[in-house]
């Protein structure tokens, strides 16, 4: 029997090799990646944990888990070696959304006050936006970047000292620097609060060494798979080996019910890619291209929030084009290069306009592009900007 589906898989296999694809939160995975999601596994049921640990969890709740067991065991080892790391890990979280959840849940309570990078500014929607349940279930403070882009360590400073946060978190979507975790670390004992981050941008660099790694300094570090890191779309939660009690039972039964084995397959897969030598020159080249490509857009004129970058994406601040980040996304989408609108700092449109767009270089990467194509595409994207100008002046 056939199924209409694959027409759709089909179209979109083709437009996902044809198109150039610069959107900062994408990639392409593996044949086995892909292999190990399309397996089997999908039909298991395994609500619960594969050990029985001493600190109470109670195993699994259904028979028929043994070879699921050795598979989530193995999963956590390997993503333990990826970060080398001796913190806890539970690698059921379905996204980084319901990972973030699981991870404010563990060791908040409702109406708790959270300190966190506001979306404007290049947070996440999990980081207290309104419409999330990030706003509706805690008190959300914002910090703020400063008029340069970066962020604002004074001002984190000032309102932790202001709101007495429970949690102070780090990380973002849109942010193209280095994030000094260890000034948020002591920020964040000077007031007693939980330091969380969430690595789900920068994780691949943080396993490559591109990126100041938080464990050490974190309680908690949530992050997605399928970013940098370049795996089956999925969250995991890592903690210090204290709250693992408190995060395994926040996940589940806490936040979620029966973990998704052929996903937890691909996450293992994606560890053992993430530790090869070819994986990290893989990053390496990600950051170089990225820094290509942004040069070239500063070479030709452009703002660049901060001026630059530190890792695998920029944001392009086009105010001074008079043209909107929607618009320049939608005119691209015609060339075929894919990337998204954003809020720059101080945005003045609305989230449906903005005034910028981000753009990141992991996708490509993986298709096996260098500086030189980077820098070939910026001009494109270039030219197709002047030609919006043109005509919108006309
Ligand atoms: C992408 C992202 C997430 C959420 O991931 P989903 O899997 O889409 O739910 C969470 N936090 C940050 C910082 C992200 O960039």
């Amino acid at each position: 029997m056939t199924s209409k589906v694959f027409e759709f898989i089909d179209r979109e296999k083709a437009r996902q090799d044809k198109n150039v694809e610069l959107i900062a939160s994408e990639n392409f995975v593996s044949e086995n990646v892909m292999r190990a999601v399309g397996s089997c596994l999908t039909n298991k049921y395994s609500e619960g944990y594969p050990v029985v640990r001493e600190s109470g969890n109670k195993g699994r709740y259904y028979g028929g888990c043994e070879i699921v067991n050795e598979l989530e065991e193995y999963c956590c080892f390997l993503w333990k070696r990826v970060f080398d790391t001796d913190y806890h890990v539970n690698v059921q979280p379905h996204s980084g959304s319901s990972a973030n959840l699981g991870a404010y849940m563990s060791v908040l309570k409702l109406g708790d006050t959270i300190l966190a990078m506001d979306l404007n500014n290049g947070g996440h929607l999990t980081h207290g936006s309104a419409v999330n349940f990030s706003g509706k279930l805690f008190d959300m403070k914002f910090y703020n970047v400063n008029a340069q882009g970066y962020i604002d360590m004074e001002d984190v400073r000032r309102r932790a000292l202001e709101y007495r946060p429970k949690l102070i978190l780090a990380g973002a979507s849109a942010y193209s620097r280095i994030i000094d975790f260890a000034a948020f670390s002591a920020i964040a004992k000077e007031v007693g609060a939980y330091f969380m981050v969430d690595m789900a941008h920068i994780a691949g660099l943080v396993a490559a060494g591109d990126h100041p790694s938080p464990f050490g300094l974190a309680d908690i570090i949530t992050t997605t798979t399928h970013k940098t890191l370049r795996g089956a779309r999925g969250g995991m939660i890592f903690c210090r080996p204290e709250l693992a009690k408190k995060v395994d039972s926040a996940v589940f039964p806490g936040t979620q019910g029966g973990p998704l084995q052929h996903v937890i397959a691909g996450k293992a897969v994606c560890a053992e890619e993430a530790l090869t030598p070819e994986y990290k020159e893989y990053i390496h080249q990600v950051v170089k291209n990225c820094k290509a490509m942004c040069d070239e857009f500063l070479r030709m004129g452009y703002d660049v929030v901060t001026g630059g970058t530190d890792n695998h994406l920029f944001l392009l601040d086009l105010t001074a084009t008079g043209l909107t980040g929607k618009a320049v996304q939608d005119e691209l989408d015609k060339h075929g290069i894919t990337l998204n609108k954003n809020c720059v700092p101080n945005e003045t449109r609305s989230p449906q306009q903005t005034s910028g767009v981000r753009i990141g270089t992991a996708a490509m990467t993986t298709k096996g592009w260098k500086e030189a194509d980077f820098v070939r595409v910026a001009g494109k994207i270039d030219s197709i900007i002047q030609e919006m100008r043109r005509s919108a002046g006309a």
